[in-house]
């Protein structure tokens, strides 16, 4: 029996929800392939984020143990890795996050494991041979089927909201190892600090709910008619470049191909006509509803509900309609 390894993304105390979709995958594969699914966790994790991961099933979880991780560094993951492979043996695929810290470190696992790497990828479909993996290039313009052949092991990256952590099995409550090593190399960068953006509302990679605001808008003044429809629903403020080239709102804000990428489980676009440099960052959203007074803007194509009209006329209807259902405890 093989190996799948799901590397987590962990931090400030929290998995990723990505973590958790990646861990569907693996799941799957278990079921086509038989291999044995292990969350690796790369850097020591608390008791209590460690118990909120058990409930997924997994056939084991494995903790990095060694103060050189506690802040990421890709030479010392390797070293912890390489430590650990050396012990239990090469896994046959290793599954992880397509998030910027591990962009320079897939690429260097890969060689250190002789791995074929397969990044960014946004779909899977499957045939009697096995996975099939889909990548979008050129900002979605084109996009590239890829079929692993041969042997393992397989480095696959996916985007955050390739798979649905509602698809994750829970239940096994697997057995949590603590691997304790001293990575031998720790490489030529040292951490110094993480700067965090101060952020005025939810993390928008992690909302449930996103409502995202385009150049249809017209002037900053006008923003406060999204901000309420944002409050009421309990949902975070996107929006598209413009908005954040303006200095209408903030960069953090901003979703797409240079901004964020989300996956809520629902969106609402209200004045975005859906340049693919946006949808690139919003299109794997559960549930799109899309609000433009262009029927042929491109954002229909995509969404699930569109509305055909002016949003100074559909906002505040929808801001009135989300009051009353609060009132009545139904929203
Ligand atoms: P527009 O394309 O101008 O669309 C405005 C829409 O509002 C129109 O469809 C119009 O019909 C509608 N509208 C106007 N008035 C009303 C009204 N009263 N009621 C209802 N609808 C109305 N863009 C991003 O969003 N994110 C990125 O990360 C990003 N990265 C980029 C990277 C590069 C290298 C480049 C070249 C571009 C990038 N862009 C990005 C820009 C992108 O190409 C588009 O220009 C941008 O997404 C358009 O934003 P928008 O939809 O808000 O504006």
């Amino acid at each position: 029996m093989g190996v799948i390894w799901v590397l987590a993304d962990y931090r400030n105390g929290k998995f990723l929800p990505a973590t958790i979709e990646n861990l569907a995958f693996a799941q799957v594969l278990k079921d086509r392939t038989g291999h044995a699914v292990h969350l690796i966790v790369p850097g020591p994790a608390d008791d209590a984020a460690l118990e909120s991961i058990r409930g997924y099933e997994a056939d084991a979880i494995i903790v990095l143990d060694t103060d050189a991780l506690t802040h990421f560094t890709p030479t010392a993951a390797i070293s912890a890795l390489n430590a650990l492979a050396e012990t239990e043996g090469r896994p046959d695929w290793i599954l992880l996050v397509h998030t910027h810290r591990y962009y320079d470190f897939n690429p260097r696992l890969a060689v250190r494991f002789g791995a074929e790497p397969l990044t960014g990828i946004t779909r899977v479909d499957w045939n009697d041979e096995g996975p099939v993996f889909f990548k979008e290039v050129f900002y979605g313009k084109f996009v590239v089927r890829m079929k692993p052949s041969g042997q393992g092991p397989f480095l696959v990256s996916f985007q955050p909201g390739t798979f649905s952590v509602d698809d994750a099995r829970t239940g096994t409550g697997p057995e949590i190892r603590r691997f304790s090593i001293a990575p031998s190399e720790t490489g030529r960068r040292t951490y110094i600090a993480t700067h965090a953006p101060e952020r005025k509302g939810v993390d928008l990679t992690t909302a449930d709910i996103i409502v995202a605001v385009g150049r249809g808008i017209g002037k900053k003044e006008n923003l406060a008619l999204v901000e309420e429809l944002a409050d009421v629903l309990g949902a975070a403020l996107g929006s598209s470049r413009p908005i954040v080239d303006a200095g209408w709102l903030p960069y953090e804000h901003q979703i797409g191909s240079s901004g964020v990428i989300v996956s809520p489980k629902l969106y609402i676009g209200i004045g975005i006509s859906g340049a693919m440099q946006h949808t690139v960052g919003m299109k794997n959203s559960k549930v799109i509803v899309a609000i433009n007074k262009d029927r042929e803007a491109p954002i229909f194509k995509l969404a699930h509900y569109g509305i055909v009209e002016d949003l100074f006329k559909v906002v505040p209807a929808l801001i009135k309609k989300a009051k009353e259902l609060k009132e009545q405890g139904m929203l």
